[in-house]
């Protein structure tokens, strides 16, 4: 089936609603019909009821609402870190070192009545959409060069969970690095885990009358914990499917991993009739390259996709981490096509 267009942007960083009407007003000016406002641990404890104000502007202004998860129990993607975790030590994931990670594990029933607790809270402030942006396994991103050389978890939860549903213990690090085969059952065993877990907040927010998007990290590794996407687009509860393949971020040919990406989401958007969402790279980007996002635009839209969504407002111009060198460049360049989208200019 034909989805109408969707034009949306992430945004973060600014809790001053004052300010937020001038970026409202240029999300409007550039076409945006939907934004991605993040809900970190942080804002849930401290900015709960300023979230609700930006959040009412934000309707106000003709935009539909997704909220994310920012950074949760470092389950979830973005920069943020998890104070439930770090005043709950006994619920964080085990890396294979034997160090305690700084996220909980997806296994321990306190993180999913966590996370039920802030499905409640971003329902309240005026959620439409929720965002299950890049569920995962600890990944230490500042770790540039060897984010993911700490495999996780064998927490006590995980030992016995994998007892229980295999009916032998969970393999030592040292005892998968010998068996190809003990590492896929350790996949799988990950894997089920992000569904399950993933399936229990999608239903739960059903129940609450709003809807469920998820972004799965733009992999098919087994490090990264979902190698079969069809287990995840196939959540019943689950409304849009889709991925964000950052190609400056993992250094790939931009029309070849977007355009792959895209036709796989189209895939199992068609199979398990999901809306198909593709989110484009607007942080990082080098002086020169910025018509590339034109090209990820393109290759997403022939492949069928007509969700868009772009990390992050004003090419994430303040986010030293990933700051592009020329924002205003990238900002107005995907206005431009979120023109020509909205106005069905875009062939
Ligand atoms: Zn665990």
């Amino acid at each position: 089936m034909e989805h109408p267009v969707h034009t949306g942007v992430s945004y973060f960083g600014n809790r001053n609603p004052r300010h937020f009407l001038s970026d409202l007003a240029e999300m409007k000016s550039h076409h945006c019909n939907f934004i991605v406002h993040t809900f970190s641990e942080n804002d849930q404890l401290f900015y709960k009821y300023t979230l609700a104000e930006l959040i009412k502007l934000s309707k106000a202004a003709g935009l539909e609402v997704y909220v994310d998860p920012w950074g949760v129990l470092r389950i979830f993607g973005g920069e943020a870190t998890s104070d439930f975790a770090f005043k709950n030590r006994d619920i964080c994931q085990m890396l294979h070192t034997g160090e305690t990670a700084p996220g909980a594990c997806l296994n321990h029933p306190q993180a999913r009545e966590f996370m039920f607790k802030w499905i409640d809270d971003a329902v309240e402030i005026g959620a439409e959409v929720l965002f299950w942006d890049e569920p995962h396994f600890f990944i230490d991103w500042t770790h540039k060069d060897t984010p993911h050389e700490r495999w996780s978890c064998w927490c006590p939860r995980c030992q016995e969970k994998f007892k229980a549903s295999r009916g032998v213990a969970l393999p030592t690090f040292a005892q998968l690095t010998q068996s190809p085969e003990l590492w896929d059952e350790f996949v799988r065993f990950r894997e089920e885990t992000i569904v399950e877990f993933l399936t229990a907040l999608c239903d739960y927010a059903h129940g609450k009358g709003v809807r469920n998007a998820v972004c799965l990290l733009p992999h098919k590794e087994r490090r990264y914990g979902v190698v079969e996407w069809s287990k995840v687009a196939a959540i019943p509860s689950l409304d849009i499917f889709g991925t964000d393949p950052y190609w400056i971020w993992f250094d790939k040919p931009v029309a070849e991993f977007v355009g792959d990406f895209a036709r796989e989401v189209m895939q199992m958007a068609r199979r398990f009739n999901k809306e198909p969402q593709i989110w484009i790279q607007n942080f990082k980007i080098p002086a020169g390259r910025e018509n590339e996002i034109r090209e990820a635009v393109a290759v997403a839209y022939a492949a069928g996709v007509r969700n868009f969504a772009a990390w992050s407002f004003y090419g994430t111009a303040y986010m030293s981490y990933i700051k592009p060198d020329d924002p205003q460049k990238i900002w107005d360049t995907l206005g431009e096509i979120y023109g020509q989208l909205a106005r069905g200019e875009w062939k």
